[in-house]
């Protein structure tokens, strides 16, 4: 389709964010959900399911960079065994894959036609790693697969859609949940999350904080600016605690174990990401709420 138009994405029912796209490249609807790769004026191509912006070429390594590497680097063996839940795009997958002691990485996706489209159109995010020997491409809800594998892993990704009610991810933030995760870990493994916005869900944000640390005991959060979601992200990582880690030894765990330059994460970012600042450590006061499975939290839509 050519000309141009705007996506209205909503962040709330109270807040959306337009932005001018110049053309629709590819657009499917699978069982599940609406999937469209368009052209963005500003962010070049970007990939948008049900309204809402996954991911887009111009920022998509600052979400999968800090989202991967601050629990793989935290690990204190080198990872070999990795799940991870959702990451349509594979670009989770490839920044995963980097990893130089890293020998198989399980992906469990439930939408194959995501998976379909990204191997079609999306070389820029997964860069060939559905090809990778050490990958294994399960179609499946991720849900279900922790709840029947009886692998262990050293860590596990959730790079899930966010948690909107009745979706197909929501009940992947719950406390109940994280419990099977930690069933599954190896001893010392860790697991990460995206865990929404602090700047227009921020209650989301600290509730799987809570949550994580309430079945972890150890846990940290981040954040970052993201442009092509209009707002600050945020990510939350269990068992394992990245904020302890000082910036010359995240520099030297990188050279150590990571295949490649990072375009975004170094000691740098990581002390500038686990930094903060007051106005959201203040949310953290807030609210002790954990996300259960009868009471489970969601961004409103
Ligand atoms: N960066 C993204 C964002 O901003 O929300 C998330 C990226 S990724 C495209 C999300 C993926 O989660 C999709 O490919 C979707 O099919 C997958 N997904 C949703 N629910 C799932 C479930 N229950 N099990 C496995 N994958 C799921």
């Amino acid at each position: 389709m050519m000309g141009w138009h705007w996506l209205l994405e909503w962040q709330t029912p109270y807040e959306f964010h337009g932005h001018l796209i110049d053309k629709v490249l590819a657009e499917e609807k699978s069982e599940y959900q609406h999937v469209m790769l368009v052209e963005f004026k500003r962010f070049g191509k970007g990939l948008i399911i049900d309204g809402k912006v996954q991911s887009t070429v111009y920022d998509e390594h600052i979400y999968h960079e800090l989202l991967v590497h601050p629990l793989l680097l935290s690990l204190q063996n080198q990872p070999k065994d990795i799940l991870i839940l959702g990451g349509g795009e594979g670009a989770t997958l490839r920044e995963v894959l980097r990893y130089k002691s890293v020998e198989r990485v399980v992906m469990v996706d439930i939408d194959e036609k995501v998976i379909d489209f990204a191997k079609k159109y999306l070389e820029e995010w997964h860069k060939g790693a559905f090809e990778d020997k050490r990958t294994q491409l399960i179609i499946g809800d991720g849900y279900k697969f922790v709840k029947e594998t009886s692998q262990k892993f050293d860590a596990v990704i959730l790079d899930l859609t966010d948690p909107i009610k009745d979706s197909t991810s929501y009940m992947l933030y719950t406390k109940e949940f994280y419990e099977s995760l930690k069933r599954i870990l190896k001893d010392g493994g860790g697991i990460a999350t995206q865990a929404t916005s602090p700047s227009f869900s921020v209650e989301v944000y600290v509730t799987i904080y809570n949550t994580i640390k309430e079945v972890f005991r150890i846990a940290s959060a981040s954040y970052t600016y993201m442009a092509s979601f209009d707002g600050l992200w945020g990510f939350v990582y269990g068992g394992v605690d990245p904020s302890s880690l000082s910036p010359a030894e995240i520099d030297k765990r990188i050279k150590e174990r990571i295949n490649d330059k990072l375009a975004f994460y170094d000691g740098y970012s990581h002390e500038v990401s686990f930094k903060l600042p007051k106005n959201i450590l203040e949310e953290f006061k807030k609210t002790n709420r954990i996300s259960t499975e009868v009471n489970p939290v969601y961004v409103p839509a």
